[in-house]
C-alpha cells in the first residue's frame, strides 16, 4: 500500500534550516493580508525565504488568458511549497479559475479546512465545535470540463473517479489517526448520483474497515449541512467530494466565528498550498480592515508542514492572546465580547506585541 502523505508533525521541529517557498500576493484584500502575515512570521522568527511570484488579475489583464506566468510555473517547481492570498475570479464569464488550475496542475489532491470554535473570546453559537473538513480537490464538478450542447443546453461533468476516491479517503482516515480524531464522516448524495457518489461512498466503507479504531458514518449531504449548522459539535473529520466540500467549509468556517478566520492546506504528493479559505472580498478592499486570520492560519499550518512547529505554536498562541484580549477586527468585533476594533495592520502588531 502506498503511504499517503499526511501533514508533517511536530516531530521534525528540531530542523533549523531555511525554506525557501513561493509567494502569490493575490488580489483584492489579498496583499493586506500577505503583508501582515509575512510581518508576523518574520518576527517570529521563522526560518523561510520568499520568492514572490505573479499570478491572478493583473496577469489575466495583461493577456496571459492561464493568469500564471511562465516565471511563477518555474518559482512553483523550484520551491514546491506555495503561500498564497485570494485571487479574484469573475463569476459566470471569463477566464478559468486559476484555483483550479493551480489545484489540478500540481496534483494538490487533498483540501483540509480546520475549523475550531474559540468560545469565549470569538463569538459564535456552538462553543465546542471543532472540525476539519477535508475536501477532494481534484475531481468532480470542478474538474472544469463544460460543454455548450445548443444555445440553451449546456453541460458539466461530474468526474469522480476510485484512485481519487481511494487517495481522499484514505488521506482522512491516516489525518483522523495521526491527530488523534475520533470520527470520520462521509458525505455523498448517493440516493440521486447513485454511480458517481455511490462510488465515492463505496470506497469509503471499504477503506473505513481499515481503521476499526476510528468511528466511520456518512450522510446525505442536505440533511448533513442542516446537521452541522444545527449541530456542529457532532461532527469531527469530515470528507467529501469537492463541490459539497466547497460549500460546507465555508459554512463551517462562518458559524464558528468568520469566514475571515479559516485557513487551508492544498496536499499533494511532491508539492503544498496554504491559504486562507476566503476569497479576494473585494467589498472591503483597500480599506485595510481585513482580517488576516485565515491566511496566518494557513501559514501556520505551512510552518508546521516544513519543520517549524515551534515556530508555528509561537504565532498560533500570540494570535490566540491577541483574540483573547479582544483585539478584533470588524467581521469578529461584538461590543458585548471585544475591547477594540483594530484594521489588519494594528491586529498583526498586536500579534507580534504577544509572541
Ligand atoms: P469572499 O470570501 O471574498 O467574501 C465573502 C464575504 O466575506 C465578503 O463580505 C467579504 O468581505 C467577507 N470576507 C472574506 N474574507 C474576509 C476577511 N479576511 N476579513 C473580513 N471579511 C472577509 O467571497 P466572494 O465575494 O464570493 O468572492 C470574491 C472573489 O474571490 C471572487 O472572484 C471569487 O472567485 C474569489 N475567490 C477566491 C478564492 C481563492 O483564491 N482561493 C476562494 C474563494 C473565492
Amino acid at each position: 500500500m502506498e503511504s499517503i502523505p499526511v501533514l508533517e508533525s511536530e516531530k521534525n521541529s528540531v530542523l533549523t534550516k531555511t525554506t525557501k517557498i513561493a509567494v502569490a500576493h493575490g488580489d483584492g484584500i489579498g496583499p493586506e493580508i500577505m503583508k501582515a502575515t509575512l510581518n508576523i512570521m518574520k518576527a517570529a522568527g521563522a526560518k523561510i525565504e520568499t520568492e514572490s511570484m505573479e499570478i491572478g488579475e493583473q496577469v489575466y489583464l495583461s493577456g496571459n488568458s492561464s493568469g500564471i506566468t511562465e516565471a511563477a510555473w518555474d518559482a512553483i517547481s523550484r520551491n514546491k511549497v506555495i503561500l498564497k492570498a485570494p485571487i479574484t475570479t469573475p463569476q459566470g464569464k471569463g477566464y478559468k479559475s486559476l484555483n483550479v488550475t493551480l489545484r489540478k496542475s500540481l496534483g494538490l489532491f487533498a483540501n483540509v479546512r480546520p475549523v475550531n470554535a474559540l468560545h469565549p473570546f470569538v463569538k459564535t453559537n456552538f462553543p465546542t465545535m471543532d472540525i476539519v473538513v477535508i475536501r477532494e480537490n481534484e475531481e468532480d464538478l470542478y474538474a472544469g470540463i463544460e460543454h455548450r450542447q445548443t444555445e440553451d443546453v449546456v453541460q458539466c461533468l461530474k468526474l469522480i473517479t476510485r484512485p481519487g476516491c481511494e487517495k481522499i479517503v484514505r488521506y482522512a482516515f491516516e489525518y483522523a489517526r495521526a491527530y488523534n480524531r475520533k470520527k470520520v464522516t462521509c458525505m455523498v448524495k448517493d440516493n440521486i448520483m447513485k454511480l458517481t457518489d455511490g462510488l465515492f461512498h463505496t470506497v469509503f466503507k471499504e477503506i473505513a474497515l481499515e481503521y476499526p479504531e476510528i468511528e466511520s458514518n456518512s450522510q446525505i449531504i442536505d440533511i448533513g449541512s442542516a446537521k452541522i449548522a444545527a449541530s456542529p459539535e457532532d461532527f469531527d473529520v469530515i470528507v467529501t467530494s469537492n463541490l459539497y466540500g466547497d460549500i460546507i467549509s465555508d459554512i463551517v468556517a462562518e458559524i464558528g466565528g468568520s469566514v475571515g478566520m479559516a485557513g487551508s492546506a492544498n496536499i499533494g504528493r511532491n508539492i503544498a498550498m496554504f491559504e486562507a479559505i476566503h476569497g479576494s472580498a473585494p467589498d472591503i478592499s483597500g480599506q485595510r480592515i481585513a482580517n488576516p486570520s485565515g491566511l496566518l492560519n494557513a501559514a501556520v499550518m505551512m510552518l508546521a508542514h516544513i519543520g517549524q512547529a515551534e515556530v508555528a505554536d509561537n504565532i498560533k498562541n500570540a494570535w490566540l492572546a491577541t483574540l483573547e484580549d479582544g483585539i478584533h477586527t470588524a467581521d469578529v468585533y461584538q461590543k458585548s465580547i471585544s475591547t477594540k476594533k483594530v484594521g489588519t495592520e494594528e491586529f498583526a502588531e498586536a500579534i507580534i506585541e504577544r509572541l
